[in-house]
């Protein structure tokens, strides 16, 4: 038996937050989240082709800036 929990792919010690290991995978956690109001997943800059979670930053909702200004728009 390996040690293996779907959801809790790793650490990204430099965000200091939860990797995962794909899109879907962090869209299913925002889903599951009982305060997601305003979170989007996005590519961790660091750990390629995993993702983090978070909530878009204030400006981004008040339509200064739009979240692929941020976080980027990659598939
Ligand atoms: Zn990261």
């Amino acid at each position: 038996m390996t040690d293996q929990r779907p959801g809790h792919m790793g650490y990204c010690n430099t965000h200091a937050k939860r990797l995962y290991s794909s899109r879907r995978q962090a869209r299913k956690v925002i889903r599951e989240h009982r305060n997601r109001a305003g979170m989007r997943e996005y590519p961790c800059t660091l750990v390629a082709g995993h993702f983090h979670i978070g909530h878009l930053p204030k400006d981004v909702v008040k339509g200064r800036i739009t979240a692929p200004e941020i976080y980027g728009d990659r598939p």
